[in-house]
């Protein structure tokens, strides 16, 4: 594989600061869509993250001929709503910030107790290669809804999602402690592993 860079198609800068932690040290120059130019609207008008993934891999690879494209998708899946919010996570509601759509997902789930409020949060990456050969890595971590948010840590629906193991919130937890156990963290994790024996790197 060549390609001495990887465009890792989002703009979300929640997403950016974990992939940044997650990809330090790799021997790759890592660009985000602001640091491109002429970057076209991408509709997410799939109906799976890897739909989604795909669609904005795809829809972003000719910014950055000849290296490597990633593109991530994920979101909050809570069973007992029919897998609310989903893919429709940054939009819920169509309402256009974290703390309307905690607050939304809160008022959802008001009657819903024990096993009912189970969730997990799922990722996918769509790896595309300078050839267009593509790759996925995915991630899940399972976990419940707060009864209301707590915590001022990561981003979107961190407040209310609470970890099992830590037994408190994600928007309550550590950069350390949320990457190691975070959807997103087994993702890109396996993304670098592949990466690295790609490139001929020691993990
Ligand atoms: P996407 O850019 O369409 O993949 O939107 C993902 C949305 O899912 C984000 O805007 C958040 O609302 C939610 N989400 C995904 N991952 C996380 C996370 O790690 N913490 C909190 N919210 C997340």
């Amino acid at each position: 594989m060549n390609g001495a860079a990887l465009l890792f198609a989002t703009t979300n800068e929640g997403k950016q600061r974990e992939i940044r932690r997650l990809l330090e040290g790799l021997p790759l120059r890592l660009l985000f869509l602001q640091d491109v130019p002429e970057v076209p609207e991408v509709e997410e008008t799939g109906q799976t993250f890897l739909d989604n993934a795909r669609l904005k891999a795809q829809g972003y690879a000719h910014l950055a001929p000849g290296a490597l494209i990633a593109a991530e998708d994920s979101g909050l899946v809570v069973p007992a709503l029919e897998g609310e919010p989903g893919v429709y996570s940054a939009r819920y509601g169509g309402l256009t910030d974290d703390v309307s759509r905690n607050a939304l997902l809160i008022k959802r789930m008001q009657s819903l107790y024990g096993k009912d409020r189970d969730a997990y949060y799922e990722a996918v990456v769509v790896l595309l290669s300078p050839q267009g050969e593509e790759h996925i890595f995915t991630g899940r971590v399972h976990g419940s809804i707060a009864p209301a948010p707590d915590g001022t840590g990561g981003f979107g629906y961190d407040p209310v999602f609470i970890h099992p193991d830590l037994g408190r919130t994600f928007g309550n937890a550590s950069q350390y402690e949320k990457d190691l156990l975070s959807h997103r963290g087994k993702a890109i994790r396996a993304m670098r592993e592949y990466l690295e024996g790609q490139l001929g790197v020691e993990g």
